[in-house]
């Protein structure tokens, strides 16, 4: 075995944090070590996640025509390039919720008086359809 090799090769310090790099090439002058190669190329990027919070109202791309604060068009989610800054944004109007009305009391009492009424009436009818069918005709 020629072990000569080795010879060519040789140790330096890293040029920016100093650590030993072994086996550098003999040309080799400079040398940067793993580490900070790592760190000025940067560790990928966490995978964002796939909701973006865009501005747009629910359904944007289902309109027939929306107009995004830059002054993108969009026709039904399609984005129309020649028409970008000619129509004022669409106004997103804040999703409201919708609030139940509370009833009063008396309006309550009201309500349940007519749903019993109206109970009573379909009763009254049932039962007079079923006399009807029993001694009519
Ligand atoms: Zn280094």
């Amino acid at each position: 075995m020629n072990n000569d090799n080795l010879n060519s090769y040789k140790s330096l310090p890293c040029k920016k944090c100093g650590r030993i790099v072994d086996n550098v090439g003999e040309e080799a002058v400079k040398v940067t070590c793993s580490m900070c190669v790592l760190g000025a190329v940067g560790f990928p990027e966490e995978p964002k996640s796939a909701y973006k919070p865009t501005g747009r109202p629910a359904g944007w791309h289902w309109m027939k025509e929306f107009v995004d604060k830059d002054g993108t068009v969009y026709h039904l989610g399609k984005e129309q390039p020649k028409l970008k800054g000619t129509l004022p944004p669409t106004k997103v109007k804040p999703v409201k919720k919708k609030r139940k009305k509370r009833r009063t009391k008396e309006e309550m009492l009201l309500a349940m008086d007519a749903e019993r009424k109206a109970e009573l009436k379909k009763a009254v009818k049932k039962q007079k359809d079923f006399l009807n069918h029993k001694f009519g005709g």
